[in-house]
């Protein structure tokens, strides 16, 4: 079932993109296990990626997000690819913090508040781009909307949310994320904050059996929202034996020969899917030799 969905305003002044991370999360939590506050924290950044991640043009471009905000949970990070598949981990999945006085999961304690969240887009250019905007809270909604204000100057709407069970279990996931074009009317910007301020929250409407579909037309009511595309996006991970000797091997002769001599049978092991490579060093070093 397409899980992601992007949607525009009849004036072409509003785009949308909304979508049910359910699954993504549910197998992030599956690879990771996570306590409850770092689920919702990096569930919340993957969705943000996936949404962000679904403007990349070609394939091969990513988009990556990495939090450092000084908190319990250590750096988050979460890696679109070209579809806008997620991938991601935190430096410490098991935080144990007490929750926030309205009884929500307090991620922006876990995540820190004194930090950036930097944007990086590798766009099969030279370099690639990279942004970087101080924490608001460490909730990552408002951090991501904070990074459009300040580092793409457009101004955004983000909502973000996890619902985790007692048991650790992910119950729903979801986001949206709602951009003015330069076109935008000024009834349509007024229009499109009532809509959001009228909106339940992400997992709320999930709960209540809502669709991303149902989320772009909340969000453009009354402004002839036009579905431009539907997809369906996964927890993805891009790793793979190749890959990870590339990486090895980049590491340098002296690196390498400090690694030969300490113990030549080396196990690298991915931080986004948890796979762990076996290498014998003898043969890379001789590989770049
Ligand atoms: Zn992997």
């Amino acid at each position: 079932m397409d899980n992601m969905v992007r949607a525009l305003s009849e004036s072409g002044g509003i785009v949308v993109c909304a979508l049910d991370s359910t699954e993504v999360v549910k197998e992030m939590e599956r690879l990771h296990q996570p306590s409850a506050v770092v689920s919702a924290g990096l569930g919340r950044l993957l969705t943000a990626a996936s949404l962000m991640g679904s403007w990349l043009k070609n394939p091969q471009d990513s988009l990556t997000l990495r939090i450092d905000g000084g908190g319990p949970a250590g750096v988050l990070v979460a890696v679109s690819d070209g579809d806008a598949n997620v991938r991601g981990y935190a430096g410490n999945n098991v935080v144990e913090i007490p929750l926030r006085a309205d009884g929500k999961l307090d991620v922006g304690g876990a995540v820190g508040h004194e930090g950036t969240l930097s944007v990086m887009k590798d766009l099969g250019m030279k370099e690639p781009y990279i942004g970087q905007t101080p924490l608001v809270s460490g909730e990552i909604a408002e951090d991501i909307t904070a990074y459009y204000a300040a580092s793409e100057q457009t101004p955004t709407v983000c909502a973000l949310g996890v619902l985790v069970n007692a048991d650790l279990s992910i119950r729903r996931a979801g986001g949206f994320l709602l951009q003015l074009m330069p076109g935008a009317l000024e009834e349509e910007i007024t229009a499109v904050e009532k809509n959001v301020a009228e909106m339940l929250s992400v997992t709320d409407l999930l709960e209540n059996g809502g669709t991303p579909e149902d989320m772009v037309h909340l969000a453009l009511k009354g402004l002839g929202p036009e579905i431009l595309e539907k997809r369906t996006v996964e927890y993805r991970c891009t790793c793979s034996r190749e890959r990870t000797q590339d990486i090895l091997a980049s590491l340098g002769a002296d690196e390498l020969e400090a690694m030969r001599q300490e113990n030549p049978a080396v196990q690298v092991e991915c931080h986004f899917c948890n796979k762990v490579y076996e290498f014998d060093i003898n043969g890379i070093s001789q590989k770049i030799k």
